[in-house]
């Protein structure tokens, strides 16, 4: 195991990122193939196994199947009704395949080279699952304005577990602390991890239960809002026809706890108000009526967070200091 963990770090950095690229386009044409067929109660995931156009019900030759080059060479229609495709599928498929190749980047080369830790592929494996959770759920609920359950509760059976890996979830917090990261490395005293809101060992264990307390902290708090503004603005949610904040957001945010841990959980709520006060500006601007569900920001704080949090760390810290500078 040992070799093979030399082999690969001999392999250039290059190699490795094109090769995510790839496996992220397939996933993303999984993804694709979940947001159209998961809301579809008639349809399961692998029945009918193989993807069939969605107008003349034609199953798909495997070579029109490739994501993105598919839809080129297809030039976006129906081989046999010539129906489009919208743009969507090979969009979401470049997306995923970049956002894949991002996370690699950014986990394994750009915050202090982790390329020389083992478990630095657990961390990748962590971000890459956040992604291809998160990106369907927010397809489905700006499509829909509802998710399935199916997308809260699968999920959560695969992060709760993953919580144990205290690193994936303290990944890129490391400015939020005054000990240096190689320290937390070599000794994982709970005083040393960020995310930890426990001071009970083992490590593993108080990284689970944290993850489980930020996700059931962010449930009630989601939820507290949702019910004072129900009250405040009971006139304006009676006309938007029923609750302020959907039950799917606040869901989505047990599992972003679970996800992503307190510190991350906090920033991802952040910026997806901050996205959702932005397009709210301009809507009102461009005469537009409220047409966005909250999930997709969400959706978005939370790779954002997941991806960029030494970055959401270094703001706060300026900002921070801009305080101070005022004061
Ligand atoms: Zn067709």
């Amino acid at each position: 195991m040992k070799e093979v963990f030399e082999i690969i770090k001999e392999m250039p950095p290059a190699f490795w990122l094109v090769m995510i690229f790839c496996i992220g386009a397939f996933v993303g044409s999984f993804l694709n193939v979940v947001v159209y067929r998961l809301p579809r109660n008639c349809l399961s995931i692998n029945n009918p196994k193989r993807s069939f156009c969605p107008s003349c019900k034609t199953q798909l030759k495997w070579n029109d199947n490739l994501p993105i080059i598919g839809w080129l060479l297809l030039r976006g229609k129906c081989r046999y009704c010539g129906v489009k495709y919208g743009l969507r599928y090979p969009m979401v498929e470049l997306l995923t395949a970049g956002l894949f190749t991002f996370a690699a980047w950014r986990v394994v080369y750009a915050d202090g080279n982790l390329a020389d830790q083992p478990m630095v592929w657990l961390t990748l494996l962590h971000a890459i699952l956040i992604i291809s959770v998160m990106l369907p759920w927010a397809l489905i609920d700006f499509d829909l304005r509802m998710i399935p359950d199916k997308l809260t509760l699968g999920p959560l059976l695969v992060f709760i577990p993953f919580a144990a890996d205290w690193r994936a979830l303290d990944f890129g917090l490391a400015s939020l602390r005054s000990t240096p990261d190689t320290a937390v490395a070599a000794e994982p005293g709970v005083h040393r991890i960020t995310h930890l809101m426990f001071s009970f060992e083992p490590v593993w264990l108080n990284s689970m239960l944290s993850a489980l307390a930020a996700g059931a902290i962010g449930y009630g708090a989601l939820w507290l809002i949702g019910k004072g503004a129900n009250i405040l603005f009971a006139k304006r949610v009676e006309e938007m026809g029923g609750e302020a904040m959907g039950g799917g957001d606040i869901k989505l945010m047990l599992l972003m706890g679970v996800m992503l841990g307190w510190p991350k959980l906090l920033a991802a709520f952040f910026v997806a108000i901050f996205i959702g006060a932005v397009i709210g500006v301009y809507q009102i601007i461009a005469r537009k009526g409220p047409g966005t569900p909250f999930g997709p920001y969400l959706a978005i704080g939370a790779i954002l967070a997941a991806l960029g949090s030494s970055w959401l760390v270094d703001l706060y810290n300026a900002y921070m200091g801009f305080l101070q500078g005022m004061a």
